[in-house]
């Protein structure tokens, strides 16, 4: 996939298709540093190894007691040589899809749900999930972050905007994060990496709008995906949080209707939040008063 652009990526997706990189406001990346700089947001959380197992079955309970998913569409390659490739095209429970351990250096990646993009139907297959090959507490929110884009990615018009294509991910490996451990040090772990990033990357488009960075238009546009996206889900994930358990269960219920089909991200956000969709270059997205309470509890 990597060698398609990203506006290219957009259309082929359905997504609303004029987004430019997104220019952050200095409101949000004082926010953003104020925030990072707490003394809970800078603590190393200890986390434990685990068994690869032990990670996945963790995420496939949790999706059985919080979300009925759907069959994705399965790209399976029986061989794949440079000028073979013989495949199989298959519709699979999102949990069937093969987990490829991958080794890097340093803890900078989590995983990555290998896609096919195709113009005719069905124009996004899936190939596999990439998981970190160290398997620890925090692998079964990486892997439920990768299988809620392979409901959301595979059910059409789910996601209005290119923008907004991280917010469930995000808000889904928050949400069996708190579930996993009662003193929160997987969900804190999650927090200061996602601060970092919206920080880190808000100050990074700044200077490449005023010409002090140099970037591809591609990787500015990834760059916007994850500022908005973060932003955008710790604000719902801040409603979940401190929600009554009305609030939780609608949140949930909500989801579930993206996951059928029957409603979108954007309505989603837009119920908690001001989103503009066809315009959705929002020049005012800020985190939150609740948000901003979230990450100093
Ligand atoms: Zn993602």
């Amino acid at each position: 996939m990597k060698e398609i652009s990203i506006r290219e990526q957009i259309r082929k997706r359905g997504y609303i298709s004029e987004i430019e990189p997104y220019v952050p406001t200095t409101d949000l990346i004082f926010t953003a540093a104020h925030i990072g700089k707490l003394e809970v947001n800078k603590t190393v959380y200890h986390v434990h190894q685990m068994h690869i197992e032990d990670a996945l079955s963790d995420t496939e309970n949790f999706f059985r007691a919080f979300y009925k998913t759907h069959d994705v569409p399965y790209l399976k390659y029986l061989i794949n040589k440079k000028y073979l490739k013989l495949f199989k095209r298959l519709n699979v429970s999102p949990f069937e899809l093969p987990v490829i351990p991958k080794t890097v250096s340093g803890d900078t990646f989590y995983g990555g749900l290998i896609t096919e993009l195709k113009d005719s139907y069905p124009n996004v297959s899936f190939i596999g999930i990439e998981l970190n090959s160290l398997v620890t507490e925090l692998t079964s929110s990486s892997y439920a972050h990768e299988i809620t884009h392979a409901e959301v990615d595979s059910v059409n018009g789910a996601i209005g905007s290119y923008y907004n294509s991280e917010v469930l991910s995000v808000f889904i490996e928050l949400q069996l994060a708190e579930l996993l451990d009662k003193s929160e040090n997987i969900l804190r772990t999650f927090d200061s990496r996602r601060i970092y990033e919206i920080e880190t990357l808000a100050r990074e488009l700044r200077d490449f709008k005023q010409n002090r960075l140099e970037k591809s238009e591609d990787d500015a546009l990834i760059d916007s995906k994850y500022v908005v996206s973060d932003v955008r889900a710790y604000n719902l994930f801040a409603e979940y949080y401190f929600g009554s358990n009305a609030t939780r269960e609608y949140i949930k219920s909500r989801i579930q209707s993206i996951f059928d089909g029957n409603y979108t991200v954007e309505e989603l956000l837009n119920e908690f939040m001001d989103i503009n969709r066809l315009n959705d270059l929002n020049p005012t997205l800020s985190l939150a008063p609740k948000a901003v309470k979230y990450f100093k509890r």
